[in-house]
């Protein structure tokens, strides 16, 4: 994976949790706050710390921002800090600004002034934990439309032992099985004749309801 340099600017537990698995994951993070315990708590996580304000234009300057393919803003209570730091990085010509959001305005207003992602992280995290309760067999999804997923679901008890062709998923279920984890390992575009195994995961892509009645099934 090609190495790219990232800056977070908040080191809440929000920004604290995205700085330390770019980090981990072998990427170039500056952690910037204003408050230096935030630093200093961060500064396992960081390849480099910095005690600075982001609504100032001379402390980003001063820490070469410019030369960053991604900054991530991670303010939220202080709603007016968190918008000047997105406007400066905009003007200052940064390609990828992500912000959190703390509200539906506060996103609003995010999206005016040229935010390129912006996250509410309550409001999303409180989704998915609600989309778990209703299906637990669904591990994992992405929203590819309003109306398509791709779902991670635990290969309903009574497919065990059974092969696609025999299943006939895609005509039966209305549903695509692009890949299957097993004991960790990824096996993509499976052949009809694969037999599926307990515990195996099945990578399905479909219509969301079609998907629900499929991870429904026992
Ligand atoms: P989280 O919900 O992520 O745990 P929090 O509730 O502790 O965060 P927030 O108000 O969301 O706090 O702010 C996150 C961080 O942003 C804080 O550590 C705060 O010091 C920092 N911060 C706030 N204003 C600025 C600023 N102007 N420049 C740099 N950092 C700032
Ligand atoms: P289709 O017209 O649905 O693509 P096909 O005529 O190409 O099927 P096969 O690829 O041999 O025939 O598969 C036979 C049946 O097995 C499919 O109609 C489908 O129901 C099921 N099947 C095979 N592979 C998958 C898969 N990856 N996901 C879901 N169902 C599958
Ligand atoms: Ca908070």
């Amino acid at each position: 994976m090609a190495i790219k340099q990232y800056a977070v600017i908040g080191l809440g537990r929000f920004g604290t949790s995205i700085a330390r698995r770019l980090y981990e994951a072998g990427q170039e993070v500056l952690g910037i706050d204003i408050n230096e315990e935030s630093v200093e708590d961060a500064e396992p996580y960081v390849t480099h710390g910095a005690i600075a304000d982001s609504t100032e234009e001379k402390a980003l300057t001063a820490l070469g921002i410019k030369n960053f393919d991604c900054v991530i803003v991670a303010i939220g209570d202080d709603l007016q800090a968190s918008i000047l730091t997105v406007m400066l990085l905009k003007n200052l010509g940064i390609k990828k600004v992500i912000a959190k959001a703390m509200s539906k305005r506060h996103g609003q207003v995010l999206e005016a002034i040229g935010t390129n992602w912006i996250i509410y992280p309550e409001r999303d995290m409180g989704e998915r934990v609600a989309n778990q309760l209703l299906s637990p067999n669904v591990l994992d999804y992405i929203k590819l439309s309003k109306d398509y997923n791709i779902e991670e679901i635990m290969v309903p008890t009574k497919m065990v032992g059974k092969n696609l062709r025999d299943l006939n998923i895609r005509a039966k279920y209305n549903v695509s099985i692009i890949a299957l984890i097993r004991n960790s390992e990824i096996i993509v575009s499976p052949s009809p004749e694969e037999l599926l195994q307990n515990e195996d995961l099945l990578i399905t892509i479909g219509n969301r309801d079609d998907l629900a009645k499929f991870s429904g099934l026992e």
